[in-house]
């Protein structure tokens, strides 16, 4: 077999690209090509990055940073399987340095090269932190209890789930998917939303949890650009019973053990579990709670029934026998009083 030789160093080789020896062919390349100074514009309060003309929800700073430098980096256009390694330091609160590894193939040679940048942070409030501080806001969820005040709990409750939302929305993108100011209130709670999408995914995600329901009123409130701009009010009920509510719904009377899109608790007549759609209900009405239960003496134990004797008037009434009662005769057990009767609670 003839030898052949490199026209560019004239060593031997068998093997050419593009019609020199590998190490000619290698030495000609160059894999990446990096500024030596990187520059990265990021919000001071949020950490959002900004980038093609957008601002983008914070991550962590120094994925920021490599994304900045790999965002600057010149590859050779022929490179395949690449890796890459960004490896940032700090040097001062608006420096970095980069090293920057990468290996990788150039027609089925395997090919490394490093370099060095230097990343410096210019440190600017984003659209979002000046529309906050702006005080700007496109609607208001208010958070009430319908004929009742709201727990302290529901409360507490209904800001972590908007928190919530609030983040996953601006992780989707929604620059105004915050939250610009919490109210509390005596009747409740008042959430100041950068977005109306967002006052609207709130009112969604409290509801998938307690129940209830919301209605929305938007109010003109100026112009911008020639187009009308309007601000919306969510009112959110959250529903009118909660754990521990003696109702009367329909024939039955029922201990609430939850309330939301359905009511499920304890038919105090029978013993047995009681679950309904709240909607195909026709008439609920409150009787009582079981924190005002009291104590009563069980009479009798006639099987199907059983005699309790009224704290009030000592007289012996007789009700039917409820499944969970495990009470004998003489005992105290622990009743409620209410416009339909006396029950026993579990
Ligand atoms: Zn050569
Ligand atoms: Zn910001």
């Amino acid at each position: 077999m003839a030898t052949l030789f490199c026209p560019k160093c004239g060593n031997d080789s068998d093997v050419f690209y593009d019609n020199v020896c590998k190490q000619c062919f290698v030495g000609d390349k160059k894999l990446i090509e990096c500024p030596a100074v990187v520059y990265s514009k990021i919000c001071p309060t949020c950490g959002s990055v900004f980038k093609k003309g957008k601002w983008f929800s914070k991550q962590d700073e120094s994925e920021t940073i490599i994304e900045c430098v790999k965002d600057s980096l010149k590859l050779d256009y022929q490179v395949k399987n690449l890796i890459l390694t960004i490896s940032p330091k700090q040097l001062d609160y608006s420096r970095y340095s980069a090293h920057i590894e990468a290996k990788a193939e150039i027609k089925g040679v395997p090919i490394e090269a490093a370099a060095d940048a230097e990343v410096r942070i210019s440190w600017e409030t984003c659209d979002t932190c000046s529309r906050i501080s702006g005080g700007y806001f496109e609607g208001i969820v208010q958070i009430r209890a319908d004929k009742r005040l709201p727990t302290q709990e529901e409360l507490e409750k209904c800001n972590s789930i908007a928190g919530d939302v609030a983040v996953r929305a601006q992780e989707k993108g929604d620059r105004l998917g915050f939250i610009a100011k919490t109210e509390g209130l005596y009747e409740g709670v008042d959430l100041y939303v950068g977005s109306i999408k967002l006052g609207k995914q709130i009112c969604r995600a409290i509801i998938d949890v307690f129940g209830g329901k919301f209605s929305e009123s938007p109010k003109l409130v100026g112009q911008k650009n020639g187009e009308d701009l309007y601000r919306i009010t969510y009112a959110l009920r959250l529903p009118e019973f909660v754990r521990g509510d003696i109702i009367s719904v329909d024939d039955k009377v029922v201990e609430v053990q939850s309330c939301g899109k359905h009511v499920s608790g304890i038919d105090l007549e029978t013993g047995k579990r009681f679950m309904e759609n709240f909607n195909d209900l026709m008439e609920v009405r409150k009787l009582s709670r079981r924190e005002d239960a009291v104590s009563a003496v069980l009479v009798a134990d006639e099987g199907r029934t059983i005699q309790v004797m009224d704290p009030d008037t000592y007289e012996s009434v007789t009700i039917k026998r409820p499944e969970f009662l495990s009470a004998e005769a003489g005992n105290e057990i622990k009743i409620v009083k209410t416009a339909k009767g006396i029950y026993v609670v579990p």
